[in-house]
């Protein structure tokens, strides 16, 4: 199995591990058998990429060129659109039709970066002195470790190496071993794109040993990772001990706040798309419903009725709204979740079960799952659950709204819905959380940062700062007329005093 990529080459691992089986979450089905890599082709892989960093032309190519080079890439995403939707559908059980946002997504992504790579010639800073000049310049960081989790496997990938290569980085790339056959793809068009050899090598296989020696390595300089709270608390720590750059993107359990006054309709449609959307397996899911309490029962009403009609099935039939979770070890976790909500006293109003539908017994499904009488005691409502899980809380005014909130160690997204814009700006403004949405639920733009506030994670990724994740800034002083200073004004020579 040569699916690793390593110095312009798909190589076989060298270790002796035996291929990793990826399996279609819809019905358990085998998709495809890809190469295990263990630490001597991590080693292979960051060599090829400090060698290509070093001495290769990537980092000093022109920035503009490195943008066309990105530009071509986002052509040839946009030629492969289907079959990529399609992937990415069968590899997370995702509907095609998210399979197919995400694509469009992952191109403008890339465009986004391949106009930014030169769009900054640094700044000129006033030196004081009419014989100096003072620039600061951006720089590539150097070698970056990439790796993303299971949910958005290229989408997460691509929001890290656009920008990484923009800035003229090279990178060793790692998905989720659950995941890795779009990025197999992406590899293929970068290829195809004419990327120079070394500048991004594909390590597959588990976090434990793969990815953690991706972070330890001694010639990465920085470490991009996507993925929970546990993993980015050993990958800093991990990090730290070689003072490497770090760059966390973790988990959310992000409030969707409902007041009283919003569209009651819209409200609730929009309550079950943050939530169930990819079946709750997105960072940023609504997963915990603050709703005032005059409209709390009637929204709860409705919420169940509708989380009972959603249909779930095969992402690549038409039909389906939702599909399966991603592995039946993550549907395990998730039904855990659903028995302490119940062992700890919330209420179930919808779901808490997996389909009866005779068609759906192979895959890891779970009906949507909404508990009513939530508070912030329980552990449902504390920690990420990342699956089909709603819970509903409810509040009296704007200032306990704002509180139960931000009554979270997370702080990644969050969402206001009124009809009042002055209580909206300022509740969007009181929410400790990277984004805020009034009046919507889940849209994000290349062109604005991404990230969490609190144990969200570490640094932000799109729009200009998630090129500056990727760039040194290095300060060059230039004395035209250097005299000597006299600052030590004894005699010019001399002996000792
Ligand atoms: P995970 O932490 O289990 O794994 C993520 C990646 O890290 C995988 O590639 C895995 O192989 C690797 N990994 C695991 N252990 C490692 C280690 N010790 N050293 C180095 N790499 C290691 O996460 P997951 O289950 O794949 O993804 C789900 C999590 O990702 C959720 O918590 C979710 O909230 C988070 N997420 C966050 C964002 C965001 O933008 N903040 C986006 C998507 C997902």
């Amino acid at each position: 199995m040569k699916d690793l990529f390593i110095d312009g080459h798909w190589v076989a691992s060298v270790g002796a591990q035996p291929g990793r089986t990826v399996l279609n979450p819809y019905d358990a089905s085998e998709l495809a058998t890809v190469a295990e890599a263990d630490p001597a082709d991590v080693d292979a892989a960051v060599t090829a990429a400090r060698r290509a960093f070093d001495g290769g032309p990537w980092r000093t190519t022109c920035a503009r060129e490195r943008g066309e080079l990105l530009r071509k890439l986002s052509g040839l995403l946009v030629r492969d659109r289907e079959e990529l939707a399609r992937t990415e559908s069968l590899d997370t059980g995702k509907t095609l039709a998210e399979g197919r946002t995400d694509v469009d997504d992952i191109v403008a992504v890339f465009r986004y970066y391949a106009n930014l790579a030169d769009a900054d010639a640094g700044r000129v800073v006033d030196t004081g002195n009419p014989h100096a000049i003072s620039r600061v310049v951006h720089e590539p960081v150097g070698v970056c470790a990439l790796i993303a989790p299971w949910n958005y496997p290229l989408l997460q990938m691509s929001w890290k190496l656009a920008p990484a290569l923009a800035a003229g980085n090279t990178t060793v790339i790692k998905p989720s071993e659950v995941t890795p056959l779009s990025t197999l793809h992406l590899v293929r068009l970068l290829e195809e794109a004419g990327l120079p050899d070394g500048v991004v090598n594909l390590v597959l296989g588990g976090g434990p040993t793969v990815g953690s020696a991706m972070v330890s390595h001694p010639g990465v300089d920085l470490v991009s990772f996507t993925g929970g709270l546990a993993t980015g608390q050993k990958i800093m720590a991990a990090a730290a001990l070689g003072v490497k750059r770090v760059a966390l993107e973790l988990g959310g359990k992000n409030p969707n706040v409902v007041f009283a006054d919003a569209d009651f309709d819209t409200a609730v449609d929009y309550a079950l798309s943050a939530a169930f959307f990819h079946s709750g397996q997105v960072c940023s899911a609504g997963s915990r419903l603050i709703v005032q309490d005059t409209i709390h029962d009637a929204f709860v009403a409705e919420l169940a009725r509708r989380a009972d009609a959603i249909r779930l099935g095969n992402g690549l039939d038409d039909a389906t709204e939702c599909g399966p979770l991603v592995s039946a070890e993550h549907r395990d976790k998730v039904e855990r979740y659903i028995a302490q909500a119940l062992a700890e006293g919330a209420r179930l109003v919808a779901g808490g079960h997996r389909p009866h539908d005779p068609g759906l017994q192979n895959g890891y499904f779970l009906r949507p799952t909404v508990f009513a009488d939530c508070d912030a005691s329980l552990t449902v409502v504390r920690e990420e659950v990342f699956g089909p899980v709603l819970t509903v809380e409810r509040f009296r005014d704007e200032n306990e709204a704002v509180q139960l909130a931000n009554d979270t160690e997370y702080g990644l997204a969050g969402a206001v819905w009124t009809g009042d814009a002055s209580v909206a700006q300022r509740v969007a403004g009181a929410l400790r959380h990277g984004t805020v949405w009034i009046n919507d639920y889940h849209p994000y733009l290349p062109q604005a940062e991404w990230g969490g506030f609190g144990k969200s994670g570490i640094g932000r990724e799109l729009g200009p700062s998630g090129l500056d994740e990727y760039r040194e800034a290095k300060h060059i002083y230039h004395n035209i007329r250097p005299e000597p200073m006299r600052w030590f004004a004894g005699p010019a020579t001399g002996g000792d005093q």
